[in-house]
């Protein structure tokens, strides 16, 4: 046990530790930080911490100590669960995936109790109850995720680890729509789209992992490939199958392995903006793609569409299909 102290000290050093809890000290001489006590209220800093020892004081209230007995003492657990918030060992990776999947069925549960959410999910065109139901798109209202996913077992330091909660314990996602991300069987990420137009979307921190719903279309040899979620249920919508989505224009390292494996010819969808950034990142990745021995043709909408938009403002199947047919590589 000793051991393994040491050895969690030494890979969670104190100072990095108050730091991602958003402890904001500065330098107070060789190898010493001051700062505000996070342990008691107050306005003059007298909360110590020696970087090289890994330990702690607080002038204030007099409390002292290494990192676990600062976890005990500011979450109120004892030495033991203290060290299981902190070993990654203790609460490995499976935990991680298992708090994903258990938030991401507490957000779906919220969506329909949401009329701002199913509304924003109208507008956006997406209302086919069975595909929601199977992409698992939830709503998350914010504020109160912590208390549900607390209540069902899941220590503080995972939440926040896994960055669904922030250092205060509110929701990272906030009134967004949630996607789930699955690599396999485990959810991987949360997509959280914003129904307002500040701060539009963003990822939990950690991978987006691979294309989206990729085993679905990974033996088709034609894939259409987007660059938003709202696009995929958009094609999907429309009978579209073979779609997948790269979540971004800039695909990371797995997913143009993916595309790369196996023959196929890839639609490349993205959208047509004023700034041309869509088509300049479907041209650069068509290139890499034909480098890589993959067919590439580049699907022109009309000016200022998006997959998505051009459903919604009523293009049909059958143009998209002539679409897809005068695609140029
Ligand atoms: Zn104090």
């Amino acid at each position: 046990m000793g051991e393994d102290v040491e050895r969690l000290k030494r890979r969670t050093p104190l100072l990095d530790y108050l730091r991602q809890h958003n402890w904001a000290g500065r330098p107070a001489g060789h190898s010493e930080f001051v700062g505000l006590c996070p342990l008691h209220k107050e306005s003059q800093p007298s909360f110590y911490v020696n970087a090289r020892k890994g330990v702690f004081y607080c002038h204030g209230c007099g409390q002292g100590g290494d990192l676990i007995r600062f976890v005990q003492l500011s979450r109120g657990l004892s030495f033991r669960q203290s060290l299981a918030s902190l070993d990654p060992e203790i609460t490995p990776e499976a935990d991680s995936s298992a708090v994903l999947e258990e938030a991401a069925a507490f957000y779906q549960q919220q969506l329909d109790r949401c009329p701002e959410a199913l509304d924003y999910l109208h507008r956006r065109g997406v209302h086919d109850p069975a595909l929601i139901r199977e992409l698992g798109i939830g709503y998350a209202p914010g504020g109160t995720l912590r208390r549900y996913l607390m209540a069902l077992g899941h220590s503080f330091d995972v939440l926040r680890r896994r960055g669904l909660i922030n250092a205060h314990g509110a929701d990272a996602l906030y009134q967004r729509i949630v996607f789930p991300l699955r690599q396999g069987e485990h959810i991987v990420n949360l997509y959280g789209r914003s129904l307002g137009s500040a701060f539009a979307h963003r990822f939990l921190p950690g991978s987006k992992g691979g294309l989206y719903a990729w085993e679905k279309v990974c033996n088709c040899a034609e894939v259409i490939l987007v660059e938003g979620l709202f696009d995929y249920v958009a094609l999907r919508q429309a009978g579209f199958h073979n779609v997948t989505c790269s979540l971004g224009t800039q695909l990371n390292r797995e997913q143009f392995r993916q595309l790369c494996e196996g023959e196929r010819t890839v639609y490349l969808t993205f959208d047509v903006d004023q700034n041309q950034s869509g088509q300049q990142a479907a041209e650069q990745l068509a290139h890499r793609l034909v480098v890589h021995g993959i067919s590439a043709r580049r699907v022109l909408l009309p000016e200022g569409h998006d997959p998505n938009s051009f459903f919604v403002q009523g293009g049909d199947p059958h143009q998209f299909q002539s679409l897809l047919e005068a695609a140029q590589p």
